[in-house]
């Protein structure tokens, strides 16, 4: 099968490198890391499948525009990618299909905002309610500062029209969890769960991000949760979907909390998440192109298989990154990474240097998975092919993985 697979970040290298094992693959527009990588428009590509990686062109409708084409795609419609368009509609989504959630309200004005802010219990939260790379979220414990970003988001100034309607909520606690459904419009079927790390720096400190690094399998999340959130969220919220004319036919990423009183979804996504699909993927056993052409075609059958190790993701990001990023720094070391065994590394934020080399061109450059047997082997390799890249102002989490090995190794009594 020839597949066309739509993107440039590390998650479509990631997807380009493990549907390659079974297939041919083209990379549209790609980026000078990920082989097979192509200018041709997704439209003019010839492919059995086509496979839509990031949120922004399913938002805009590409996958609805390739099917009107005759093509077979796996990524869903702009009416289901609404779920991630819109905050709000998508939290509707979720109290219509009875799926637990954070209490919320939505605003676009300030007074009715700053109300509900003063009803929430000391944790607060203020979301954009359009796309904003990751970025649009806020979680504080500091009433003025949730105001502060109320006002904000509210006039446009932080994140443009994306924000002038805003969603707040009220703060959960509990270990993350991503558990990312592949949905052919009528069933789903569960990949291994993974738990991604959001803010830029060890322990959890300083701003959000797209991500900064991921982990699979995750200890705390064994067949009985995973089952608990198909049957409990993804499978009412795709009834849902269908009750109101959407067939879904690509990743619903569950996003929860697995909080004291049961888990919780805090978003959906609409395509792989980015990192865990650098950690998920690579430990597939079974042929990713055949089960996301049977999901693309509502036939989903088998459900796809996984090793019994462990992948461990650490993203390098720019200087500057989540804020002002520089660009254009050569990039050296991947090659001795990558000869480090078990390791892959992805590439996203990267350009062509002058010299032929490759250079940082965005936030997230690089993410750089180990795989072994347990996730103590995966999280040293990965760290030790880490030690090999470099350039001005390269920086990554030091603690990736770390609770969670912690946790495999004493018995699983601490988080
Ligand atoms: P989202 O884009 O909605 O997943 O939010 C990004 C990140 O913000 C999540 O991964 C959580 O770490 C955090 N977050 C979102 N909603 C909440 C909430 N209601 N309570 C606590 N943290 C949250």
């Amino acid at each position: 099968m020839k597949v066309c697979v739509v993107g440039s970040g590390g998650r479509e290298h990631a997807l380009a490198t493990v549907l390659r094992r079974h297939h041919e693959v083209v990379v549209t527009p790609g980026n000078p890391g990920i082989p097979g990588s192509v200018d041709t428009p997704a439209t003019a590509i010839d492919a059995d499948l086509h496979v839509i990686g990031p949120e922004a062109p399913l938002v805009a409708g590409l996958a609805d525009e390739l099917r009107a084409a005759g093509r077979l795609v796996f990524g869903p419609g702009a009416d289901g990618a609404r779920l991630e368009g819109s905050k709000a509609w998508m939290k509707q989504v979720l109290v219509d299909a009875g799926v637990p959630t954070a209490r919320h309200g939505t605003f676009t004005e300030a007074a009715p905002a700053f109300a509900f802010l003063d009803t929430l219990d000391g944790l607060y939260v203020v979301k954009t309610d359009g796309l904003a790379a990751g970025k649009g979220v806020l979680v504080t414990t500091d009433l003025a500062e949730a105001r502060e970003a109320v006002t904000e988001y509210l006039s446009g100034e932080a994140f443009g029209d994306a924000g002038r309607t805003l969603v707040l909520e009220e703060g959960l606690t509990g270990p993350e969890l991503s558990i990312l459904a592949v949905c052919d419009g009528a069933r789903a079927v569960p990949l291994a769960p993974a738990q991604d790390f959001k803010r830029v720096g060890d322990g959890d400190a300083g701003p959000n991000t797209g991500g900064m690094g991921a982990y699979s399998p995750v200890p705390v999340a064994g067949d009985d949760v995973v089952s608990m959130v198909m049957d409990d969220a993804v499978a009412p919220t795709l009834a849902a979907l269908r009750s109101m004319g959407i067939d879904y036919r690509g990743v619903l990423y569950a996003g929860l909390m697995l909080t004291p009183a049961g888990p919780k979804m805090l978003e959906y996504n609409v395509r792989f998440g980015d990192p865990e699909t650098q950690v998920v993927l690579p430990r597939l056993t079974s042929d990713l192109g055949q089960l996301l052409a049977a999901a693309a075609a509502g036939a989903l059958d088998a459900p796809p298989t996984f090793d019994d190790g462990a992948a461990v993701t650490v993203v390098c990001a720019a200087d500057g990154y989540p804020r002002d990023v520089r660009t254009g720094d050569p990039i050296e070391g991947i090659a001795a990474a990558e000869a480090v065994e078990g390791v892959s590394v992805f590439c996203a934020g990267v350009g062509a240097g002058p010299d032929g080399g490759l250079v940082t061109a965005g936030g997230r450059v690089l993410a750089v998975t180990g795989q072994g047997t347990d996730l103590a082997s995966a999280r040293e390799r990965a760290y030790n092919a880490v030690g090999h890249i470099s350039w001005p102002g390269m920086h990554h989490r030091n603690d990736i993985a770390s609770a969670a090995v912690a946790d495999t190794t004493d018995g699983g009594n601490r988080r």
